[in-house]
């Protein structure tokens, strides 16, 4: 029986029609963009072209976008950008408690630089209420960063509502679409926002490429100082394969989307009923609706999720307790944390992500295994007194 990925929200694939588009630009089409003959030329086109992709992609202009290393510089980048540059203004931020550690710790680090941070909380289901940003905005805020989707428990943001808020305030609003882009639709006036992150290895392109997109007229400060390369915004020699890869990634994601979200959400809601039916004491996290279509999260009280991951792993089941960053630390997740979870009760969680080869054939295989492993780990748990 063949192995089940079952952790894309960690990262995907690369498609293999992402694989053929960026081969050529690391052998034939190796050129510097910034030369002027007609390598350089020919590499700098197939920038431009992966560029009109994104843009399009998120309803943005061309020269909106800047390409990064990914996720994580795009959110330094819009968060210490602004800050810096906007510092004669105010020195107040707001975000919330459940970002993604490319925020809360570029936020951890701006504090230590005199910046002021209010962490918003969030409700049972992972929600940021809107009222609460509106009533954290002060004369001194510069910025307010709320992620469009969490990528543990799945939770969609109400974001074009927080962007109505910042745009009648006045203040700049970046959110990190990191897990949205190529998954749900996605359009930065819909949304009202003024900077948003995107990373290429989660809609199935390559690891170590990603964008921000920037409003026009947004005040920030560059990324990294050296060339010219993206209109001055990010020194750096471009990683062509890389930006062409996200480039043919879009363009896939944006054919494919709205049937994949029917079937991914349709397979989403198997996994979901199954496991709740087939495994007493256990929750389903996150929001029931608002929700991301491919976010399985659950709890299962009496055991850990790092004794359920290990084993769904001898048996070829790979899945995830949380974020791929702190499911190696044994820290119980800031998220459930935030959204009022014990300890214990954080410990308990599952995170099944699913994508483009996910199949209703691997869904079953999951309900097949796991209510024999937490019967097996319940047996041996200390944490079950009174079964
Ligand atoms: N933001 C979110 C919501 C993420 O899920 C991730 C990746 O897990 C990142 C940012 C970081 O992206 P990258 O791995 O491209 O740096």
């Amino acid at each position: 029986m063949g192995r089940i990925y079952l952790d894309y929200a960690a990262t995907t694939p690369t498609h293999p029609e992402v694989v053929k588009a960026m081969l050529p630009h690391f052998t034939d089409a190796f050129g510097n963009p910034s030369s002027i003959h007609s390598y350089g030329q020919e590499a700098k086109g197939a920038i431009e072209e992966a560029r009109t992709k994104v843009a399009a992609l998120i309803g943005a202009r061309d020269e909106e976008i800047v390409f990064t290393s990914g996720g994580t510089e795009a959110d330094n980048f819009a968060l210490k950008g602004v800050a810096f540059a906007n510092e004669p203004k105010g020195n107040h931020i707001i975000t919330s408690c459940i970002e993604h550690h490319a925020v809360l710790e570029t936020c951890k680090f701006l504090e230590r630089r005199g910046f002021r941070i209010t962490y918003l909380p969030v409700d049972e289901y992972g929600l940021v209420d809107p009222s609460d940003v509106k009533k954290a905005i002060t004369n001194k805020t510069i910025l307010i960063s709320v992620m469009h989707a969490n990528n543990e428990v799945g939770t969609i943001e109400p974001i074009a509502e927080i962007g109505g808020i910042a745009r009648e305030a006045g203040i700049y609003f970046h959110t990190d679409a990191v897990q949205t882009v190529g998954h749900i639709p996605v359009d930065v006036n819909e949304l009202e926002v003024d900077l948003l992150s995107m990373s290429a290895h989660k809609l199935y392109g390559p690891r170590g490429v990603g964008a921000l997109y920037i409003r026009k007229g947004t005040k920030l400060l560059p990324f990294m100082h050296g060339g010219e390369q993206e209109r001055r915004r990010r020194a750096s020699t471009e990683n062509v394969p890389g930006i062409v890869g996200f480039g043919k990634a879009v363009e896939l994601a944006q054919q494919e989307m709205s049937q994949e979200t029917k079937r991914l959400a349709y397979l989403r809601d198997q996994l979901i009923k199954g496991l709740l039916k087939r495994i007493d004491h256990t929750r389903l996290n996150g929001h029931p609706i608002m929700r991301l279509p491919d976010n399985v999260n659950i709890s299962v009280d009496y055991v850990e999720g790092e004794s359920m991951l290990l084993n769904l792993d001898l048996e070829g089941i790979c899945a995830s307790t949380g974020s791929a960053c702190s499911s190696s630390s044994l820290e119980p997740s800031h998220v459930l944390l935030a959204m009022g979870f014990s300890h214990e009760q954080a410990h308990g969680s599952l995170r099944f992500s699913l994508g483009k080869w996910t199949t209703e054939e691997e869904i079953e295989r999951v309900l097949d295994a796991l209510p024999g492993i937490v019967a097996k780990l319940r047996a041996m748990s200390p944490l079950l007194k009174n079964p």
